[in-house]
């Protein structure tokens, strides 16, 4: 029986986030400076990252995408990924998602280990914007870790964006270029309310539709569904058939979250049901506790069951959650 929640949503795909360290500190995520961090110990272990996804793979999970903080600042990632890899075919679609700054040195161990799918995270095309959004001077790693994406088979290769008023929102036409030319999925976010500065403001956030209209005004688009099922991005095609795509992850100015099929497993071995849930649940300590199989199904279930209906971004009594997206998992 597939994990199903109240809403009768069915759940298919958990985030693992492998830590919450982070060699960037991209300014709408993590603060400039060192924020606190979990303690070593209060972070799981492969063997119980592994023998959790085994049982949420059991339970219908088909979408396992791991992240962080930064999750290849862990050490042997595609040794987790090996493990992981295991579970296929149930497990239908194992992800990375990365800033790419060490991308090139794993891309091949990656790629044998088992991984099917990377995402790049990339905010700018300009080197000194890149430098101000993320606090590194590391577009060139960036532009490396694409090409190792390439060459190690990693295609369709997915580009993240976050667009953020005043700070790169005159890029995402640069940015549909870039993905025609180098034959890129590149999805554009909404900024969203789990900056650790507390900087976001609905002026800060550019809409959906506003980053569709200015690439349609150049490259004219084509939406390629007409539902996107529990996928977050409306999806588009040059109407030239130019090669690339356009995604467009448009949580704050339209919720998607009647399809909501995700959860997530935090660092410290928590489950967030939602991005901005204001409650976690602790799977680490009963799992450490000595908890059977069969108990901690039952709280997986239970958990599931909490699912919040709808995120509350956009209602006056909205509550930001106290974790950024470094230690929930992006
Ligand atoms: N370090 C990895 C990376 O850079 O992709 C994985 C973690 S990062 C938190 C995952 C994604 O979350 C990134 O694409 C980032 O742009 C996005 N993100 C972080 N904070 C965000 C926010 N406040 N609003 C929208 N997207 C955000």
């Amino acid at each position: 029986m597939p994990l199903r929640d109240a809403h009768n949503r069915i759940i298919r795909d958990l985030r693992v986030s492998l830590t919450d360290r982070c060699n960037f500190r991209c300014f709408y995520c993590l603060p400039h400076g060192e924020p606190p961090l979990a303690r070593k110990e209060t972070i799981l272990t492969y063997e119980e990252i592994a023998y959790l996804c085994d049982i949420f793979v059991s339970l219908g999970i088909e979408k396992v995408r791991l992240t962080g903080g930064e999750p290849l600042l862990r050490k042997d990632v595609p040794k987790l990924v090996a493990r992981l890899s295991k579970l296929k075919p149930n497990l239908k679609d194992l992800a990375l998602t990365t800033n790419g700054f060490d991308f090139p040195r794993y891309a091949a161990e990656l790629k044998d280990a088992g991984l099917d799918r990377v995402t790049i995270s990339l905010d700018s095309l300009d080197r000194e914007k890149f430098l101000d959004i993320t606090g590194v001077d590391a577009l060139d790693r960036v532009y490396a870790a694409i090409d190792a994406a390439k060459k190690f088979g990693f295609e369709p290769i997915k580009i993240n964006a976050c667009v953020v008023r005043g700070r790169n929102d005159d890029e995402v036409v640069n940015f549909a270029r870039f993905a025609r030319e180098n034959s890129i999925s590149m999805r554009f976010i909404e900024f969203m309310p789990l900056d650790s500065g507390h900087e976001w403001s609905r002026e800060r956030v550019v809409p959906g539709r506003e980053i569709h209209d200015a690439i349609n005004a150049i490259y004219p688009l084509r939406l390629k569904e007409s539902s996107r099922g529990s996928e977050t991005a409306w999806k588009y095609e040059f109407a030239d058939g130019s090669p690339g795509e356009i995604g467009i992850i448009a949580p704050v100015t339209e919720m998607f979250c009647g399809a909501c099929s995700r959860i997530r497993l935090t660092a410290d071995g928590q489950i967030r049901t939602c991005l901005f849930s204001t409650a976690e649940h602790n799977l680490r300590d009963l799992v450490r506790g000595g908890a059977s199989r069969e108990e901690i199904v039952e709280f997986i279930g239970n958990v599931v069951m909490k699912k919040e209906p709808r995120h509350y971004i956009n209602d006056a009594e909205f509550v930001q959650p106290s974790r950024t997206m470094s230690f929930i998992g992006g």
